[in-house]
């Protein structure tokens, strides 16, 4: 038991423990042993973190945008330098591959890049002329505290979603990390404050709902980032709306993926078995369904795919050649194995069964593999996260379509064809906020912004690229007239652009 880290909260610049009752224990799902402990934020550490932050708030929109920058050009030097050691934090933690942790740090920095050009993302409209005389401009200004509350899955790329742009736009930030995995957050958070950020600009901490509800009604917090699943992200945002604040509610998922008649159908396959089964299924962008477009693409799709899905090769993260780690915890493993039964007895044909995996002693499972599944299954309706794949077939493109079109959930859907036409109609008439053509999981660069539609997305703006900068500032214009402009004494009505 000695050898459990104790985790601290980083208020201020400082460690800090926890003062709620309850602590948090954090396995290492590989093995299924307790790794670290944290106890968890209080409402008042919440309450104390939002208050730093917003003493530091304006002190830290004068820093003009070059100096952010500057801190973060240093802040990707370190990350760089670091990622070894922070793909271990998300591998222990998560229990993704070394490989996968590595990537999703890669995802992460690219926003921190984009950051660093935030002088040239907040430079503003100036028009001249307006009516005589007189000239507009446009500012973006920070809005003061925001918050982010982040999920197990990508322990460090969806936290630099968020903080490295708010803080870029003059904001200072409050994390609220999954209690999962907390470790690499906390890390990226020192990391920040030895590339020179000045102290209490980010607060991060580790807390369950109570901690949360203090972000989500405290006065001094501006904007909610949230990043989960749908039943807590569609509480968060109504909750953070009835107190007035922006929000953005980044939510679950069943990406779709179609296979057309004309498809290269091994390239659709490697890229199906990728992104259905990497990271264990446990990602917001996983494939989950695929719908083949006639029964002889089906056929020949499974001929290829069913073998590999049986022979991959499922392990702990620092082990050779491993494809796919465990899921994060036992309760994520029942419940997935819980969806498998559900599946059977509704009737769909179970090709691959990944149950009974012998791997370890941690929360592992093999890739299971369902064909003939119908709309009305829960596996097709319900996001199961975890290595699950369901197939379902069609007659007709615009049967796949109408499917896509039809279910809750809209966050990424991709077309797997040759066929220019129908690529294109599907990227103009699918309900997905992101979309593939030939790329099973089309994440927009950081440049681009990343969200979904339906209910993989409350609100309205979508995450980091401009999207994040809108979210992160307020618009001000500004209307000017020098005293050699124009004047006609008092106007009392109300005056047009002429
Ligand atoms: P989760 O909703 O359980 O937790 C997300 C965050 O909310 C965590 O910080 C957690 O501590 C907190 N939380 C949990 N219950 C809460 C409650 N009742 N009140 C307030 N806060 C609460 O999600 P998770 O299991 O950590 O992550 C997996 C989910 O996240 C999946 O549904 C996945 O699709 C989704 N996800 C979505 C995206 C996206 O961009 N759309 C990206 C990654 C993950």
């Amino acid at each position: 038991m000695n050898d459990v880290i104790e985790l601290k909260h980083i208020i201020d610049a400082q460690p800090v423990k926890g003062r709620a009752d309850e602590v948090y224990s954090i396995y290492n799902p590989a093995t299924g042993k307790i790794i670290r402990r944290v106890q968890a934020a209080s409402a008042d550490d919440v309450r104390l973190a939002i208050e730093v932050a917003h003493e530091r708030s304006e002190a830290w929109r004068a820093v003009t945008p070059s100096k952010r920058a500057q801190m973060l050009f240093n802040y990707r030097q370190l990350i760089i330098q670091h990622t070894d050691e922070l793909a271990q934090l998300i591998s222990q933690e998560h229990g993704k591959t070394i490989d996968d942790a590595k990537g999703e740090i890669a995802r992460g920095l690219e926003v921190v890049e984009f950051c660093t050009a935030i002088n040239n993302h907040l430079k503003s409209d100036f028009t001249a002329e307006v009516s005589s005389g007189i000239d507009s401009y446009n500012l973006r200004q920070p809005l003061g505290v925001c918050a982010g509350i982040t999920p197990f899955n990508f322990p460090a790329m969806v936290p630099m979603w968020m903080y490295p742009v708010a803080i870029a736009c003059g904001n200072t930030f409050v994390l609220k990390l999954s209690e999962k995995t907390p470790s690499c957050g906390l890390r990226l958070t020192e990391l920040m404050y030895e590339a020179g950020l000045p102290a209490g600009v980010l607060n991060t901490l580790v807390g369950g709902k109570a901690a949360v509800d203090v972000l989500l009604q405290h006065p001094l917090v501006k904007a909610i980032s949230f990043v989960g699943s749908t039943p807590v992200g569609e509480s968060i945002y109504r909750e953070a709306s009835h107190h007035h604040k922006r929000v953005q509610a980044l939510c679950g998922a069943k990406n779709h993926l179609v296979v057309m008649p004309d498809a290269d159908l091994t390239q659709a396959c490697d890229a199906i078995l990728g992104a259905a089964y990497g990271s264990a299924g446990e990602r917001c962008m996983a494939v989950s369904v695929v719908i083949t477009v006639g029964d002889e693409t089906a056929e020949q799709l499974i001929e290829q795919l069913a073998p590999k899905v049986q022979q991959l090769r499922v392990g702990a993260y620092h082990e050779k050649d491993v494809e796919m780690g465990p899921v994060v915890s036992q309760d994520s493993k029942n419940r997935i194995v819980d969806y498998i039964e559900q599946g059977v007895a509704q009737g769909a044909t179970l090709k691959i069964d990944g149950r009974d995996t012998s791997v370890g002693k941690g929360f592992f499972l093999g890739g299971s593999l369902f064909d003939h599944v119908q709309p009305t299954m829960s596996i097709y309706l319900d996001e199961i996260f975890g290595p699950v794949l369901s197939i379902v077939r069609v007659k007709e493109y615009a049967d796949a379509l109408a499917l896509i079109n039809t279910h809750a959930y809209g966050n990424g859907a991709a077309i797997f064809t040759r066929d220019g036409d129908a690529a294109r109609h599907f990227s103009m008439h699918v309900e997905a906020g992101m979309v593939g053509v030939n790329v099973p999981i089309p994440v927009p660069v950081a440049m681009h912004s990343f969200g979904g539609w339906k209910r993989s997305l409350f609100g309205s703006a979508a995450i980091h690229g401009m999207e994040g900068v809108r979210f992160y500032t307020r618009l001000k214009t500004v209307t000017t007239r020098w005293p050699s402009g124009i004047r006609q004494g008092a106007q009392f009505n109300f005056q047009g652009g002429k």
